[in-house]
């Protein structure tokens, strides 16, 4: 009865409220792109000036009224993109193997005032897909992006040296869990008109490391899969786009950038002046779900301090 109310009451203010509505959107849209301007010139790789500077214009920001779903979102990248989306104005659904991770990264966001929910994703299992899905239309009535974070590498060492199991083990993470939870909410994404899918790839894409075998081969694949998917969803106005990080200071990394000889010569020879954050690459996610970026598809962007791409 009370949302029966809350809805008639909606309506008749609907109407009322609509051109204000209208001149406020557009407003926020302004300040969203004043805020993205504000953040380049005060960016610094703590990303503290740039979550005090999204906050009061966010509930209405430019990913206003929008859902998004952030696999491997309790930690590191996938983290720090909830949490800009959310700062943007979309709701967000964060997801990752572990309970505890799943609570502990919603509370956070939570007590920052974001809209976001969570649930255990295991991406490499179909029932913890399914449920992500159903959990994701059941609370937020439809999806409009989808983020595809979650990534291992269980172990280092050669291609050749690689058991059965362990290929197994990284395609079915890195490369075809992202197109099987695509192909289930795909349907609920065509319905909402507009969409947009990120693959997150690696450096290791362009640049292989002798010792991440098979990992490397798996992040090329994505490169080839977010071509391949853009083609196949260009006619739904569904964007795919692949985000490559460079080292970003994140526990997945630590073997890199803990290593004094590897970060050494990394920085000697790419004259990168620091490691990246997980902050360096949210802003690119959330530029790439918004209408900003609705003519962008198939493209893979590198965010390394760098980019060994012509
Ligand atoms: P991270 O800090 O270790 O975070 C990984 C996140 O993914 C955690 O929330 C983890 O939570 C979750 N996760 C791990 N396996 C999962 C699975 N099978 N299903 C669902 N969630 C899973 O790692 P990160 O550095 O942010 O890496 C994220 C992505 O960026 C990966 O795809 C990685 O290949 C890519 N990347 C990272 C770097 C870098 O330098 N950090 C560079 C290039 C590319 P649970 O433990 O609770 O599952």
């Amino acid at each position: 009865m009370e949302e029966l109310l809350t809805r008639t009451q909606e309506r008749e203010e609907h109407s009322q409220g609509q051109v204000q509505q209208e001149a406020d959107q557009a407003m926020a849209t302004r300040l969203q792109a004043a805020a993205w301007v504000q953040r380049g010139q005060l960016h610094h790789p703590a990303g503290l000036s740039v979550q005090k500077i999204s906050r009061g214009i966010d509930q209405k920001g430019i990913l206003a009224n929008r859902v998004a779903v952030v696999t491997g979102s309790t930690n590191g990248i996938g983290f720090a993109i909830a949490r800009r989306l959310a700062q943007d104005g979309a709701h967000v659904v964060v997801s990752s193997r572990k309970q505890q991770n799943v609570d502990r990264a919603v509370a956070a966001l939570q007590e920052e005032g974001l809209s976001v929910m969570g649930t255990v994703c295991h991406v490499g299992k179909a029932e913890d897909r399914k449920r992500l899905v159903a959990m994701a239309l059941q609370h937020c009535g439809g999806i409009d992006f989808l983020v595809c974070v979650a990534g291992v590498n269980p172990l280092v060492g050669s291609t050749l040296g690689t058991s059965e199991q362990v290929w197994d083990k990284i395609l079915d993470v890195n490369l075809k869990s992202p197109v099987l939870l695509l192909s289930q909410l795909l349907p609920h994404m065509e319905k909402r008109g507009r969409g947009a899918v990120i693959l997150v790839s690696s450096l290791a894409a362009y640049m292989p490391r002798v010792e991440l075998g098979v990992y490397n081969v798996s992040k090329t694949a994505l490169l080839g899969l977010t071509k391949t998917l853009s083609l196949e969803l260009a006619p739904k106005n569904i964007q795919v786009n692949c985000l490559v990080p460079g080292i970003i200071k994140t526990d997945f990394s630590k073997l890199l950038y803990e290593n004094e000889a590897v970060w050494k010569k990394f920085m000697e020879y790419y004259w990168v002046k620091r490691i990246g954050q997980p902050e360096d690459c949210a802003g690119l996610v959330s530029f790439l779900c918004s209408p900003d970026a609705s003519y962008i598809t198939g493209e893979s962007i590198v965010v390394a301090g760098f980019s060994p791409r012509l």
